[in-house]
């Protein structure tokens, strides 16, 4: 039998070009789906990408899109990186930038130009593919639902998975001419939001299923906390939300096998030679403290401030922290005033792929007060490198973070989650890890069971496939 065909679109993919999860999940979604579908997943080809490293060819075919009146050529490249199918739209405006959204904290004026024009060329790729099936994610690419289901002659289904609904494309209205957006789709129930255009919203409205990348969160997205004003809109297309967890790859995230790492191990006791070379390299001493770790994108979102304000008082305590990341200007400086007045903070700002995997291998706790947070890989990564994750109880950390007391029962990793958005919560979480940390049989309990717990991608790429199945057999069109 033919397998059904799904072109795969997302705004970043690793290994080509990586700023967050959408990334890691572009990734490592399609390579689980494969065996099942015939998975074609396609990116912008930024100006960043090492064409070379990834035997990236082309270009292989050429295209015109129209951006309003404005007629843009669009080429295609090519890969078969790890033996799967990948496609590279390559345009100037879209691809020769700086950063892939702009600088942090900012996004380019044109965005809207720049997506909506990938969004365009996926619709056309779809057509040129025959693709059964179009999945599509956040709202770089939700323009293409609106176009897939606006144009008779494209016959495919379409999926829109929301990774984040706090970016949700927004732009002034002028910009509906330039993405050749009829005015009739400027309405409420299409995507006009206060008076501007709502990239998310073509993804929510016209795509035939819509996901998020935890169940908790797909509930939480329906209320006026967590809905960044789309509430509203998500309730009155609620029939077709639904919540997928997001897994890792087992092959890229495995410590038995991670060639950045000091130490391979198969086990928590294995993460002591990585611990010791780690805190040489940050320049800690102590390798019988826990060492508490946090590793993501300096913004709100990831609870910043939280950690900002606990941290003097975490720190008084009998620990190291490690921290790596970046983001919005403000934060670095507040991290240094603590780092200075405590050496076992250790700061590392910018962005280190092997160094994040090192700090995973040499962590005992990682620290996830996220304010809110869709899915979060850090805690999947991390309890399967053996620590403990100490999160904040909302999104994707309720649903893959078990309580301690259930290991090694518990289907999920265990960990410690505190319930209110405060310092003083976190603290006490903190405080709670500490505890644990010194019942040292307590602590390897919860990490053995964590290394062992099933954070990989089956059952959710099971639930992916079950989707494409029912809205490709059910669609209308
Ligand atoms: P996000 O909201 O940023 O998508 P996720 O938890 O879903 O957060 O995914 C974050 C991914 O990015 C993980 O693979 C994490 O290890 C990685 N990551 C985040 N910040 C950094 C950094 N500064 N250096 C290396 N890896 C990072």
């Amino acid at each position: 039998m033919r397998k059904q065909s799904v072109l795969f679109a997302a705004s970043e993919v690793y290994p080509f070009a990586k700023t967050g999860g959408l990334a890691d999940v572009g990734y490592s979604l399609p390579k689980a789906l494969s065996d099942a579908f015939d998975v074609t997943v396609v990116m912008p080809l930024y100006h960043t990408v090492d064409r070379q490293r990834f035997g990236i060819e082309g270009p292989t075919d050429f295209f015109d899109v129209m951006l309003g009146i404005e007629r843009r050529t669009v080429s295609v490249y090519e890969s078969r990186f790890e033996g799967r199918a990948y496609l590279f739209v390559y345009e100037p405006q879209l691809c020769d930038r700086d950063y892939l959204y702009g600088p942090p904290g900012e996004g380019y004026d044109d965005n809207a130009q720049r997506f909506g024009l990938f969004s365009y060329a996926v619709s056309e790729l779809a057509r040129r593919l025959q693709s059964d099936i179009v999945h599509l994610n956040d709202w770089q690419t939700a323009l293409t639902a609106l176009i897939i289901a606006e144009d008779d002659t494209l016959k495919a289904s379409t999926v829109y998975t929301i990774h984040n609904l706090a970016y949700q494309g927004e732009f002034p209205k002028s910009a509906l001419s330039a993405l050749g957006v009829d005015k009739r789709h400027f309405t409420l129930e299409g995507i006009e939001f206060y008076d501007r255009i709502n990239l998310m919203k073509a993804g929510i409205g016209y795509a035939d299923a819509v996901t998020t990348v935890s169940p908790t969160y797909a509930e939480e997205i329906l209320t006026h906390r967590f809905g960044c004003g789309l509430e509203g809109y998500l309730q009155h297309h609620r029939a077709k939300v639904t919540g997928i967890a997001n897994g890792i790859d087992t092959e890229h995230f495995a410590p038995q096998s991670d060639s950045s790492l000091f130490r391979l191990y198969k086990t928590p006791r294995g993460k002591h030679a990585n611990k010791k070379h780690y805190l040489a390299e940050a320049g800690l001493c102590d390798a019988e403290l826990p060492l508490f770790i946090f590793i993501g994108r300096f913004t709100w979102q990831k609870g910043i401030d939280l950690l900002l304000e606990a941290l003097p008082q975490m720190a008084a305590l009998p620990c190291n922290i490690a921290v790596l990341g970046e983001g919005e200007p403000q934060y670095a400086p507040r991290f240094e005033k603590a780092a200075e007045a405590h050496p076992n903070i250790h700061l590392f700002f910018g962005y280190d792929e092997a160094l994040a995997h090192r700090m995973y291998a040499a962590a005992d706790f990682l620290l996830m007060p996220s304010l809110f947070e869709p899915c979060g890989l850090n805690q999947l990564i991390a309890a399967h490198y053996g620590a403990v994750p100490v999160v904040h109880r909302v999104g994707g950390l309720a649903d893959t973070v078990a309580p301690v007391a259930y290991a090694p029962e518990a289907q999920s990793p265990c960990g410690i989650a505190f319930d209110a958005a405060t310092p003083e919560a976190l603290l006490g979480a903190f405080e709670a890890a500490l505890g644990l940390f010194n019942d040292a049989k307590a602590w390897s309990r919860v990490a053995t069971h964590n290394m062992k717990a099933d954070v990989s991608w089956g059952q959710s790429a099971s639930a992916y496939a079950a989707l494409y199945r029912k809205i490709s057999g059910s669609a209308l069109k």
